[in-house]
């Protein structure tokens, strides 16, 4: 059945030039969990209204916050009492994960009538590959304006969708206009609309990497897309050629279907402790938590084992320290992990400040058997199979049945479901560690 949706209200639009390129539409849902609450709780629509960590003690850290929330300052990712002397009617709501991945799956129901292409990045982004749907449904921003109104009109939440011949343009231009709209990024306007803005704005390029950037000159992405790509190389490696591909639109890689098995980059977890960590006791607990969450996940992927562990710490004056390194052999079990990440942790921090979050990730990821003389093959196998014996009682029982001796230190890393509340985002293909 094919329902053709009216363009009832953007008849005026011009179509969007696409030129028989692809037709990639990037779809981020605004203020997604601040929207979430205040659909359920309506007063709150025109009152600031900011969803934190659960972590009562500190008041959470600011997750999201809603559009009032956002006109007195509020930022997601300060802690509470600092939002609250900006806004001091800022209202606190303890965030709710099962309810918006509840919602982010009845949005992407939405997201199904017009492709089956669709790639999840997040929670509440998605890419959507309609280069097929064109004869069924429009083009391309027909097609976007089709989902932002029947987002908003169905799920009484909103989405941005930004229209691109690849996945980089679209997500940039779902960036540009917010909330509830559709930005093209055609072969007509990239060069006014993408060329002016900071690099930054390019996904995957974090704070290192601009500054990287701006030593060699480069401050806007028309001034990376105009470099020579020599220079880039040899100052970013083959991540500078790649970069260099992104801000002249030439980026080629397919929107993969998110049910559809495709290559995991990486595997990792962080969280943000609900006080701050100042022995290496606490925050062993706490890498051990995040290294069983990225263990389960392994077994959940049948990813192997996993040849190089990274770590991010993050202290109490939100400096960010990061760090990779190979552990004596292939690991996929928590203790594997978490051993290497202490061992990471030990060599790389030097305790300046308390520590205020951590990550954990694992990456290159192998299935052949490694020839080890020490034993340490053996260790990793048995840890192994007893976390896949632990994985299969909390299957059954929930996640508080078994818990490591170490957690009962502090009652209340217990009741963490880091598996359950956080999730996991693909990584970016090739990128270099952001420090
Ligand atoms: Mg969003």
């Amino acid at each position: 059945m094919a329902v053709r949706f009216g363009p009832a209200g953007h008849g005026g639009l011009r179509r969007c030039r696409l030129n028989g390129k692809r037709c990639i539409l990037h779809s981020d849902l605004n203020n997604f969990y601040a929207s979430v609450e205040c659909l359920r709780r309506p007063e709150f629509w025109n009152k600031p209204l900011a969803v934190c960590g659960s972590f009562e003690d500190r008041h959470g850290v600011v997750l999201a916050k809603n559009m009032p929330a956002k006109q007195m300052g509020v930022k997601t990712g300060e802690v509470f009492w600092q939002a609250k002397q900006k806004c001091p009617e800022l209202v606190s709501v303890p965030a709710d994960f099962p309810a918006y991945i509840k919602v982010s799956r009845a949005v992407r129901a939405i997201y199904e009538r017009f492709t089956d292409r669709i790639e999840p990045f997040g929670i509440d982004e998605c890419w959507l590959d309609v280069t097929e749907s064109r004869f069924l449904f429009g083009d391309a921003r027909e097609i976007a304006e089709c989902i932002r109104a029947a987002v908003k009109r169905e799920i009484g939440v909103t989405v941005s969708v930004g229209v691109s011949w690849n996945k980089i343009f679209a997500k940039l231009a779902s960036d540009l206009k917010k909330p509830d709209a559709v930005t093209v990024i055609d072969e007509q306007n990239y060069r006014n609309v993408v060329w002016r803005l900071p690099v930054s704005n390019l996904l995957y390029v974090g704070k290192a990497t601009a500054k990287r950037l701006l030593q060699l000159g480069i401050g806007t992405i028309g001034d990376l897309a105009r470099a020579d790509e020599a220079m880039l190389t040899a100052n970013l490696g083959k991540w500078g050629k790649v970069l260099h591909t992104y801000a002249n639109g030439e980026d080629a890689s397919e929107v993969l279907p998110g049910d559809r098995p495709h290559v995991v980059k990486s595997v990792g977890n962080s969280l943000t402790c609900y006080r701050d960590l100042t022995s290496p006791e606490e925050v062993h607990t706490l890498l051990l938590l995040l290294s069983e969450s990225v263990s389960a996940r392994l077994t959940e992927k049948g990813l192997g084992r996993a040849e190089t562990v990274k770590i991010s710490v993050t202290d109490n004056a939100f400096r960010v320290y990061g760090k990779q390194g190979k552990p004596r052999v292939p690991v996929s079990s928590a203790k594997g992990i978490a051993d290497c990440a202490f061992a990471l942790f030990t060599s790389l921090y030097s305790w300046r400040a308390p520590v205020r979050a951590l990550g954990v990730s694992v990456c290159d990821f192998t299935v052949a058997e490694q020839l080890d003389l020490f034993g340490n093959d053996r260790q990793e196998e048995k840890s192994a199979k007893a976390d896949a014996a632990v994985l299969r009682l909390r299957e059954k029982y929930g996640s508080g049945i078994v818990q490591r001796a170490a957690v009962f230190q502090d009652a209340r890393l217990k009741n963490i479901d880091i598996k359950g509340t956080h999730l996991i985002r693909p990584a970016s293909p090739d990128a270099p560690d952001e420090e």
